[in-house]
């Protein structure tokens, strides 16, 4: 099973994939996760793509290709994975397009979750108290100034790639507004469509 879940920042991604992952026995590969893991180490990739993140643009698509090129090689991941936080770029879906086609994979479902707009920084508000709450430490880019560019950036860059996909005839839209076990049936729903 190989999937993409799609959808802006707060639209619940996460905690789907997490859902999927034990349901299918798959991987999770968000970009976003590598991408922090990157940072924490110190690596030359986490040294180019703090600043970056933490301002709230997306970082060079060559970067993220390189990484999800390598990573979907890896033995977990032959039984199938799911994509969250990738191809945030048209380019990248391209890319993606491109480097399935050389591993001779297919892509099972594209699924978007669809929200409000309004209720985006809500969700993140809410999640950077529960995290906090918890013990742990807020992400550097959960504050309003670079949650405004992550948004902005979601709008211009990440939401043409729901439309690639559309033409290509494989999107599936979920309403992301319901409750977390409705959202997840309809997921299923979908995957089996
Ligand atoms: P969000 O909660 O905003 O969806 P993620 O955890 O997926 O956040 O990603 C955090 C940050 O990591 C992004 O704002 C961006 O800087 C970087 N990033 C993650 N995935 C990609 C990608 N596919 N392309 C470019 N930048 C990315």
């Amino acid at each position: 099973m190989r999937l993409i879940l799609l959808g802006p920042p707060g639209a619940g991604k996460g905690t789907q994939a997490a859902r999927l992952v034990a349901k299918y026995g798959i991987v999770q590969l968000s970009t976003g996760d590598m991408l922090r893991a990157a940072v924490s180490a110190g690596t030359p990739l986490g040294v180019q793509a703090k600043e970056i993140m933490n301002r709230g643009d997306l970082v060079p698509d060559r970067l993220v290709i390189d990484l999800i090129d390598q990573r979907i090689d890896a033995p977990d991941a032959a039984p199938g994975f799911i994509l969250d936080g990738f191809p945030r770029t048209v380019a990248q879906a391209e890319a993606l397009d491109a480097l399935l086609e050389k591993k001779n994979m297919r892509l099972d479902a594209v699924v978007e979750l669809v929200i409000d707009e309004s209720e985006l920084l809500s969700r993140v508000e809410n999640r950077v108290r529960e995290t906090l709450r918890a013990g742990g430490a807020a992400r550097a880019d959960d504050n309003p100034e670079s949650l405004k560019i992550r948004l902005e950036a979601y709008r211009k860059q990440t939401a043409p790639v729901s439309a690639y996909y559309a033409c290509k005839g494989a999107l599936k839209q979920v309403d992301g507004m319901e409750p977390i076990e409705t959202v997840g049936q309809a997921i299923d729903r979908a995957i089996a469509a």
